[in-house]
């Protein structure tokens, strides 16, 4: 019966079309008068006169004018100017201009270099422009072709965007045209990311995670191993498997490698990839359940972060770990009470069944630590309800059994504008997950440092002396309300910061 209303294949598979890149990036030291112009400014003294024929245009937070040629917009005072109302800026004009102009030039303040690098401006607007110019309204019918596309008659669903081509008026070409090879390329892969994790649980299921990645993998030459309901089983990855008997839909693990000549070090990604939570038989609340599709962003991450360290040809070995399941309440479900045996060995007793993206975790990271001996293992999470109430919507949460390890993803985060935000997590924590029947319980029983106890729970399935790290990103993942270059819904962070990551890594070389 289930099988019948599943979506067809051939329309999966035109849904997951890889994004590619529209929008071309460059930079000129001259504005040209022929080209439709966005300026930015700064607001100055109360007094001053921008625009001759708006006299009112006081440039400031977001005012905006638009006139023949050009969309003027005003960033408001140098005082309140922060990375974040420059994104919302940036947002605004590709969001304004994206269906109506090919070509644009940005002209930007001559103070905004004094105030940022570069980089980070060109990593805000090209990133910004990337995910405004990419619609993940994938399932909304198709409608006759209007003004903005189809000229041949064809149908179209959104209007798509126009914009093919951002020139931004700077001097400095040669920081501007690295920052534009380093960051452009980012974009299909960023847009991969929210293209999947905009999919509902009906699409996106552990089988198609699988064919996704199998395509990823032919077409950037990546290694792909999965492993299926039988090869978990043999293997005896309770985690995965406790998890996932509650559904019709079958688990995966599925494991990808890049490994270029020469490598010296290895970094593995190991995601969650929760395809749906409902919680299971701790079913959670019904409002808001919808959003519990986005439960695999950090598989999702792990897959398009190790797609894009390979299209630059980082001279690292990356392993990407993912732990596809569904979790549903049913007859077979795992409930309250029940033990089971990780694949480490370690004896669960599940306290609460919506606690699970751990037990799933748990087993891809000690398999993981054991096949590949990574130099670095970093784990990626929509984890925990905790560490949305405990750091708020605008940073991932950031664990560590290792301090080298950490500052080397806060500098990346840093360098990239992806926020996080270190938390604690040690002996004390993994004391309160102490069973009464088992090694260890899924919670810890009590009403604080949720977030905590979850890391201390993954930190049983990795060795002491593995650098490894925890990203919680239930915050940060997906969002009610965009922020910063981050849209509504699945947001795609995470690949400029792990890309970065390789980055750093590559060039520290073997340590
Ligand atoms: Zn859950």
């Amino acid at each position: 019966m289930l099988k019948k209303i599943e979506p067809k294949d051939t329309e999966i598979k035109k849904l997951l079309v890889y994004p590619d890149k529209k929008t071309t990036f460059r930079v000129e030291s001259a504005e040209d008068k022929k080209n439709f112009s966005v300026k930015l400014y700064l607001q100055e003294s109360a007094k001053k006169k921008y625009l001759e024929e708006h006299p009112h245009f006081a440039a400031k937070a977001m005012e905006e004018i638009f006139s023949t040629g050009s969309f003027h917009l005003g960033l408001g005072l140098e005082k309140d100017l922060d990375a974040d109302r420059l994104a919302e800026a940036f947002t605004r004009v590709f969001s304004r201009l994206k269906n109506y102009q090919e070509k644009i030039q940005i002209i930007l303040p001559e103070k905004l270099t004094s105030i940022f690098s570069v980089r980070d401006i060109a990593n805000i607007a090209i990133t910004s422009a990337g995910m405004q110019t990419y619609s993940v309204a994938l399932l909304k019918s198709p409608r006759k072709a209007d003004s903005q596309s189809g000229k041949d008659g064809k149908e179209s669903k959104e209007p798509e965007s126009r914009l093919k081509e951002v020139t931004f008026v700077a001097g400095n070409k040669t920081e501007w045209n690295h920052a534009i090879n380093n960051l452009s390329p980012l974009v299909p892969h960023i847009n991969g990311m929210r293209q999947v994790q905009a999919l509902p649980g009906n699409y996106l299921t552990p089988v198609v995670m699988e064919k996704r990645a199998r395509e990823m993998a032919a077409k950037f030459g990546l290694k792909i191993s999965v492993y299926g309901q039988k090869e978990l089983e043999k293997m005896q990855a309770g985690g995965i498997l406790a998890v996932s008997q509650g559904s019709e839909r079958e688990p995966r693990m599925i494991v990808l490698e890049y490994n270029p000549a020469g490598a010296s070090s290895t970094l593995a990604l190991v995601g969650k990839g929760v395809t749906f939570d409902t919680g299971g038989i701790s079913i959670k609340p019904s409002s808001d359940m919808h959003e519990m599709k986005y439960d695999m962003s950090g598989a999702a991450l792990a897959l398009h972060a190790i797609v894009a360290i390979a299209e630059k040809k980082l001279p690292l070995k990356v392993v990407a770990s993912l732990g596809m399941v569904e979790n549903m309440p049913d007859g077979a479900a795992f409930k309250p009470g029940d033990v089971y045996r990780s694949y480490k060995g370690l004896t669960i007793e599940v306290q609460n069944t919506d606690a699970e993206g751990r037990l799933v975790l748990g087993d891809l990271l000690a398999y993981t630590e054991k096949k590949y001996k990574p130099d670095y293992m970093i784990n990626f999470a929509t984890l925990t309800g905790a560490i949305v109430v405990a750091l708020g919507p605008y940073h991932a949460g950031l664990f560590s059994n290792s301090d080298e390890w950490k500052d080397m993803i806060v500098d990346a985060a840093r360098d990239t504008l992806e926020p996080v935000w270190p938390m604690p997590m040690g002996r004390l924590n993994r004391e309160e997950l102490k069973s009464d029947i088992a090694d260890y319980n899924n919670i810890s029983g009590s009403r604080y440092g949720g977030s905590s106890s979850a890391a201390a729970f993954l930190s049983l399935f990795v060795e002491k002396t593995t650098r490894w790290a925890h990203l919680d990103i239930a915050g940060i993942g997906f969002m009610k309300k965009g922020f910063n270059v981050y849209p509504k819904g699945g947001t795609g962070y995470g690949i400029r910061l792990v890309t970065r990551l390789a980055e750093i890594i590559s060039a520290k070389g073997k340590k």
